[in-house]
């Protein structure tokens, strides 16, 4: 089997078992119907996929051949025998920083806002983003890939590195006792990352890491102490309840952006 297809296989042997495992072991209790957001998650995911597709990979690509041709961004300060584990930390780490921008600058947030609508959390809003979202992410992903200087090896380990933790973080799966908190200590985890889709501010503005945790440690940023059970996912402004139609989903970045309230605990 090429190295591809196993790759391929793999990917679809982790989803399978994770909408198996969230099923068997959720982590936090649904409050909407489970098949009409699943559609309208797939139906985002899949408007991605095509932006990125068309247009974002026949780009990226075109850096990481160049950056494989030449050493060039901080790969090239590192020493070579460091160069892979240290192009992945600093493009995970470029990555913590773009996520704290979809949520502070207010024409990201018009966007990224789309995923947190969401009102249920797991491996499906893994794919939930607007489409658009992908064009206006894509001078930064192409800034990330030229500033690190990642070649096709560094850039391939952290996507396939950054696609599985995205997936398994958003995934309502409540893993064995203990496995969580001992994760967080490197990863972000399931729990990690329902926190940060709490409708409460200082809730939402912690735990940005979409792969090692370690940034959010090293900057006072990691939380780990609310409980799944008092989290209301989704967010608090005063579109969001008309926001849920996936009509209105697709066209809500271009509407005038509703001011945020920071949500009162309602459990
Ligand atoms: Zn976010």
């Amino acid at each position: 089997m090429s190295a591809r297809r196993l790759l391929i296989a793999g990917a679809a042997a982790t989803i399978g078992g994770l909408l198996w495992a969230e099923r068997k072991r959720p982590l936090r209790k649904r409050t909407e119907p489970l098949l009409p957001r699943t559609a309208t998650n797939l139906l985002l995911g899949a408007s991605c996929a095509l932006v990125i597709r068309a247009v974002e990979k026949p780009l990226v690509d075109r850096v990481v051949a160049a950056n494989s041709k030449d050493v060039r961004g901080v790969m090239r300060l590192l020493p070579r025998q460091l160069r892979l584990v240290g192009g992945l930390l600093a493009m995970d780490y470029a990555y913590y920083w773009w996520h704290v921008a979809t949520h502070k600058v207010p024409f990201l947030w018009r966007f990224h806002r789309v995923h947190h609508l969401d009102r249920d959390l797991d491996s499906s809003t893994a794919i939930r983003f607007h489409g658009l979202d992908m064009l206006v992410s894509l001078p930064f992903r192409l800034a990330q890939t030229r500033l690190v200087g990642a070649d096709r090896a560094t850039h391939d380990a952290w996507q396939n590195f950054f696609f599985g933790s995205v997936l398994v973080h958003h995934s309502n799966l409540a893993l064995p006792e203990g496995w969580d908190r001992n994760l967080s200590r490197v990863l972000t985890t399931p729990k990690m990352h329902g926190i940060h889709h709490s409708t409460v501010l200082s809730e939402q503005d912690s735990n940005w890491t979409s792969g090692f945790s370690l940034w959010d440690r090293l900057h006072g940023t990691f939380r780990g102490d609310v409980p799944q059970g008092a989290i209301t996912i989704g967010v608090e402004d005063a579109r969001a309840p008309a926001d849920h139609d996936t009509a209105r989903l697709l066209e809500a970045p271009f509407r005038a952006l509703p001011a945020r309230t920071d949500a009162p605990r309602s459990r």
